[in-house]
């Protein structure tokens, strides 16, 4: 029996996992307990969370017929292409703070959601090693994902929003809580080996604080014109030589990040407009 420890859902670290098995591979799949029903379900990446996605754009002021012209082109992809990974089953739940020991040396696993909900990162202390998967690569900062968890809504918000799973919040917490531990080297899923932890950390907040700013300037701009804005309107100002139809979504959840952070600093304020439609205004200085 070989052990396979998943650091999250998305199709290139999967893998080809279901078809090892087919083929007579005898394989115990470990994953964090909170990505582990997309393992299990998710064949083919792109499939995920459409109609939950549409939901969370339509809520924060994207137009009907854009999301309807998205998700019939989505599905078509979908139908077309052979999955690139099957779902599969999963063996253990892993949860942080968990140790998996092999002979010579032993992993903690660490809870670093904000890429997907259930991401886990690896870390080996005697040699001050950590397996970072996508949380932090060596070639790009990953987008964070964003999903509604229920279809009711969140009985302690007053503006009864669905409860979320907010990715970018989550995200800057996860890599807050590893810059305080000390590290040596990173090995990522992607781009080369990194030596400076610490930087590597910095560069990450940095990327997004940069963001996090150009959404808060969209939003007062936006907001001193019509009284507030809505996550569509900022996308709007913010990538207009962007084509809607194909480069809206990873983009529309960056912005939707953004005002999870800016509303949970306290710097703007949530609201609910006439047609239901979430908009956001600067909080009082
Ligand atoms: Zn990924």
């Amino acid at each position: 029996m070989r052990r396979v420890i998943v650091t999250h859902y998305h199709t290139d670290h999967k893998g080809q996992i279901e078809t090892l098995r087919e083929a007579g591979a005898d394989l115990e799949v470990w994953v964090h307990a909170d990505d582990a029903d997309d393992v299990e379900r998710f064949s083919v990446e792109r499939e995920e969370r459409l109609d939950e996605g549409n939901a969370l754009f339509s809520d924060h002021g994207a137009p009907a017929a854009l999301l309807a012209r998205q998700a019939e082109r989505i599905r078509r992809d979908i139908a077309r292409d052979e999955p690139l990974a099957k779902a599969t089953r999963v063996d253990r739940r892993l949860r942080n703070g968990d140790r998996i020991p092999f002979k010579a040396f032993e992993l903690e696993v660490l809870h670093a959601p904000g890429h997907t909900a259930g991401h886990l990162v690896l870390a080996e202390e005697a040699s001050g090693t950590l397996l970072t998967g996508d949380h932090l690569m060596g070639n790009a900062v990953p987008f964070t994902e964003s999903f509604y968890l229920a279809d009711h809504p969140d009985p302690i918000d007053p503006l009864g929003r669905r409860p979320r799973f907010r990715g970018l919040p989550a995200y800057l917490a996860s890599l807050r809580r590893l810059r305080a531990r000390t590290h040596r080297t990173i090995l990522p899923a992607h781009g080369g080996i990194l030596d400076r932890p610490a930087r590597v950390i910095d560069d990450a907040l940095l990327f997004y604080q940069v963001r996090i700013q150009r959404v808060e300037r969209a939003v007062a701009r936006i907001a001193s014109e019509r009284g507030d804005a809505s996550a569509w309107e900022v996308w709007q100002l913010l990538f207009p030589a962007l084509d809607p139809d194909t480069q809206m979504r990873t983009r529309m959840v960056m912005v939707i990040g953004a005002l999870d952070v800016l509303e949970d600093e306290g710097r703007v304020r949530p609201l609910r407009r006439r047609d239901g439609t979430i908009a956001f205004r600067p909080a009082p200085a």
